[in-house]
């Protein structure tokens, strides 16, 4: 079991004064080896400030970070260190995250010289192997500035890699990449997560993308997870409003099927001063008078979901009433 988050972990405030906003709130959540873990959800719902929290990047304002076992707030340096080198990031742009005065090579051997790894030239070409950069001669002395993107994200997963980690954090890996070298990055991704026993949670806003890589997908709405499900679950049978509007998104290329594609209405609320109620509200077709009630979070069919669509009141209510008499 690597990361483990308790109940209230990720309660983080991200300063915006002189108001706060709580941009990731009351989050559960755990990822276990070989485990694949989508995060999905709109711009500005939270997903790159879990990142962060799980990174260790950002302190929560209450809950805790574990890794295997171990509370990540009583971390010393070396812990971190090893930590730094058994988690490992895959960034969003790799047009940026990679150092334009810096060769291939050097790219690779710095996080190798900080872990004090032998044999460097034969591991950055094996791991230049790994990520279809072939032959590693070939591109080993290139700059920057000599790749195309699609190398440039091969790159980055290899400076990822090469101190084989147990653990990849992805952070929209593709979505600066053209839609053919997308679907090269993500087969590539998919094999090195078999090939390695690589666990992964990956964060985009992009479905499609989460779906083909994750085993199980984490729905976000303003900073809270909504719905939690195998992949096929949510792609089949989504239960909270906002998946059941991110998979209508989705666009479907036959032709012949009749699903008529639907955008979501309206945009995101401003984050500051939520209150009481269920976050979607007010872009939910399918909001009741009962949804200014924050919903619970439940179980539905294997799905959780944050819905009261789902929770039946008279039930709970019977059920209170009885535990009171
Ligand atoms: Fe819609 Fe109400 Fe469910 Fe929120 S709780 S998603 S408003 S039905």
């Amino acid at each position: 079991k690597y990361f483990d988050q308790s109940q209230g972990i990720l309660d983080t405030l991200l300063g915006r004064t002189p108001e706060t906003v709580k941009a990731v709130d009351d989050v559960t959540f755990t990822l276990h080896e070989n485990e694949s873990k989508g995060v999905i959800g709109e711009s500005g719902c939270g997903k790159t400030t879990l990142l962060m929290v799980l990174l260790g990047l950002i302190d929560g304002t209450g809950g805790s970070v574990t890794f295997k076992g171990r509370d990540i707030s009583t971390f010393d340096k070396r812990d971190w260190k090893q930590f730094r080198r058994e988690v490992q990031v895959i960034f969003q742009n790799p047009f940026d995250s990679l150092d334009p005065k810096m060769s291939v090579r050097n790219t690779l051997e710095i996080p190798l010289d900080v872990h004090g790894i032998e044999n460097k030239e034969e591991r950055i070409k094996e791991t230049l192997e790994q990520v279809e950069l072939r032959p590693p001669e070939r591109y080993i002395d290139r700059f920057p500035d000599q790749l195309s993107g699609g190398e440039k994200q091969r790159v980055a997963i290899a400076r990822a890699l090469v101190l084989r980690p147990d653990v990849i954090l992805a952070d929209e890996p593709v979505s600066m990449l053209d839609v053919s070298t997308q679907a090269v990055i993500l087969k590539l991704l998919a094999r090195l997560k078999e090939e390695m026993d690589l666990s992964i949670i990956y964060i985009s806003h992009d479905l499609s993308t989460v779906s083909y890589i994750c085993d199980d997908i984490n729905v976000m709405y303003l900073g809270r997870i909504v719905e939690t499900a195998p992949t096929m679950d949510i792609l089949e049978n989504p239960k909270h409003p906002y998946s059941k509007a991110l998979i209508n998104a989705i666009p479907i290329p036959d032709p012949n099927h009749d699903r008529e594609r639907t955008t979501l209405e309206g945009s995101t609320p401003d984050p500051i001063g939520l209150g009481e109620g269920c976050r979607f509200r007010e872009r939910c077709p399918e909001r009741m008078d009962i949804c200014d009630r924050t919903p619970a979070f439940i179980q539905e069919e294997g799905h959780h979901v944050a819905c009261h669509l789902y929770y039946d009141h008279e039930e709970h209510e019977a059920a209170a009433k009885g535990v009171e008499a």
